[in-house]
């Protein structure tokens, strides 16, 4: 049985003019996160955690700043993406879990529908996949309100292993 962990990490800036997309929704706020894709730092921690899982180098390398396809793209396009790649590998996700760290917004209750989103890219329940909200307590560039951090580990296992096991 083949079994992989992956971790990920990612950071962006918040700045005015720009929606606020983050775990594949958007989130009625007066800034966004600013980035050359959608900014959506929390897809991109975990397709950085679904990449490492697979042994693959990280987002920036698949899918470079440099692409002028990538200027302005939605970070769920690029889930897609690598969320297709593991299966035809023959992986599936057994689990993933995540953390936001944001002074602001109030991110609570849009976290079933980032569930809903996400759930449906990788082809998971949504009881394979946690979401945690927390502030910085007021401390650094986070707490500041300045930028949103997202942490995101993963356990993938062969195709078919998840059911056999259950
Ligand atoms: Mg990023």
């Amino acid at each position: 049985m083949k079994i992989r962990i992956g971790l990920g990490y990612d950071i962006h800036r918040l700045t005015e003019d720009r929606p606020l997309y983050l775990g594949g929704i958007l989130i009625p706020y007066s800034r966004g996160l600013l980035g050359h894709s959608d900014g959506d730092c929390m897809i991109h921690a975990v397709v950085d955690a679904l990449l490492g899982a697979m042994g693959e180098r990280d987002i920036g390398q698949h899918f470079p700043n440099s692409d002028p396809k990538n200027e302005g793209r939605r970070s769920t396009e690029m889930l897609g993406v690598v969320s297709k790649w593991l299966y035809e590998r023959g992986f599936q996700v057994s689990h993933i879990d995540t953390v936001i760290i944001a002074e602001e917004p109030k991110l609570n209750p849009y976290v079933s529908a980032m569930k809903e989103s996400l759930c449906k890219l990788l082809k998971i329940s949504p009881e394979d996949l946690g979401i945690k909200i927390k502030t910085n307590e007021g401390l650094g560039a986070i707490g500041r309100g300045e930028a949103i951090a997202v942490w995101a580990s993963v356990l993938l296992c062969s195709k078919g292993e998840k059911e056999n096991n259950e």
